[in-house]
């Protein structure tokens, strides 16, 4: 592909759906036909599904990351580590901590980060696990909180904010560690591991029934306490506030509660489930050269309801957005977005797993191997065999 002429298509984003396109452009476009450019803060893309791993004693760094480089070659995509920090649609330009980059066609794909739903102090006193670095920062709290308790000798109050996916992620690596810390530390178990705090009578809301019991019964007999129904209302240093009038001291307060798109996203855009609405084309209504992709667009499935994020969906989105950038191009026609559900798998930990896969429901072993599958795939499909040799 020879980068010097054509479209300028400008990518913000080397996650899921901003890697996968920017990939599958520079196998399809020939010589002269468009210029792509590739921006991310990072200079690495994150395995974001395996972050609640760092959460635990024992972890690679090149298990969760992938420097970019490694996926993308330099001369084929300009690939810049810059921070975006407006989007002007009109002018057609981006504007980024290492300067301005015009366009012809924006790519957002930007993701999520943690959404804090203006509960009074809890940005300020919690610990969140949206990237690499947060999910490092939690496990040195971790360690610190267990070595400031060996010296006291009462064990840490840990309490997780959301009992969704991420959270019970979480609290699998979590409950797999305490363990081994409570007996480094010589500290005595008067009572759970730690708690979990959930808005919804139940942990997972609205998953498969049979798993979210699975899981429940799972994470109780591990020794996390589960108090659920009552959301958390406010929080402060050390202190949490319930909706039932309930007080908690956490030493550590992990907040989980969900995500929401990007916040850097062209003025006036309609925002759905705290996303970018975006029609079947996965454009940006009214804009044809803004494409919205990933965790930042909001897609709808067949009875109209708007989809969660997740990894698949992002790689959906990134298909269909190659295929129109491309006809774009070209003067062909476009294709539509199509929703498909795979279905999800939560680890609870080294050595337990639920899920759902096309229909059918996976419950242990079978449900850790559907992990295990789907990591190699991704690696495989993201950087090769050899990416998958090395990481695997
Ligand atoms: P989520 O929205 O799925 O879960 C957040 C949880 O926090 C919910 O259960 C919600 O009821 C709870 N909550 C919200 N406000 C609360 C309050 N005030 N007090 C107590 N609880 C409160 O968000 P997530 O877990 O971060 O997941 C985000 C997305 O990422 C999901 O849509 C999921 O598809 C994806 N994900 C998938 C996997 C997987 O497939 N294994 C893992 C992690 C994330």
């Amino acid at each position: 592909m020879n980068c010097l002429t054509g479209e300028r298509i400008v990518i913000l984003g080397a996650g899921v759906a901003g890697l996968r396109l920017t990939q599958k452009l520079h196998s399809t476009l020939r010589s002269g036909e468009a210029t792509v450019t590739l921006i991310d803060e990072n200079p690495y893309h994150q395995l974001l599904y395996k972050l609640h791993e760092v959460c635990n004693k024992e972890y690679h760094e090149k298990d969760i990351v992938v420097p970019l480089d490694r996926l993308v070659k330099n001369n084929d995509v300009k690939l810049i580590q810059a921070t975006v920090e407006s989007v002007d649609v009109e002018s057609n330009q981006v504007q980024t901590s290492e300067g301005v980059f015009p366009y012809d066609v924006l790519v957002l794909a930007l993701g999520s980060h943690t959404a804090f739903f203006n509960i009074d102090g809890i940005k300020e006193h919690s610990m969140t696990l949206g990237n690499y670095d947060q999910a490092k920062e939690i496990r040195e709290r971790i360690k610190e909180i267990f070595e400031e308790a060996g010296k006291t000798g009462t064990p840490p109050n840990v309490v997780i904010g959301g009992a969704g996916f991420t959270g019970v992620e979480l609290a699998g690596e979590m409950m797999d560690w305490f363990p081994a810390l409570y007996k480094e530390h010589e500290l005595e178990r008067n009572g759970s591991l730690f708690t979990m705090v959930e808005a919804y009578s139940s942990i997972l809301p609205g998953w498969n029934e049979g798993l979210v019991k699975n899981a429940h019964a799972y994470l109780e007999k591990r020794g996390v306490e589960l108090h659920l129904g009552d959301p958390v209302t406010k929080v402060g240093e050390r202190i949490l506030e319930l909706k039932s009038g309930a007080m908690m001291e956490p030493d550590l307060f992990i907040w989980t509660g969900g995500v929401e798109g990007d916040p850097v996203c062209p003025p006036g855009v309609q925002i759905r489930a705290r996303r970018i609405i975006v029609n079947d084309h996965m454009e940006y209504e009214g804009h044809d050269n803004l494409y919205v992709l990933g965790d930042m667009a909001c897609t709808v499935n067949k009875e109209g309801k708007s989809m969660p994020p997740n990894a698949h969906i992002a790689m959906i989105h990134a298909d269909v957005a190659k295929h129109n950038i491309v006809a774009s191009i070209r003067g062909n026609s476009s294709r539509k977005y199509k929703f498909q559900h795979m279905g999800e798998v939560v680890t609870l930990g080294k050595s337990h797993a639920v899920g759902e896969l096309l229909g059918i429901k996976l419950t242990g072993l079978p449900a850790r191997i559907v992990k295990k599958f789907i990591h190699l795939w991704y690696l495989i499909s993201i950087g090769g065999i050899k990416l998958a040799l090395d990481v695997f």
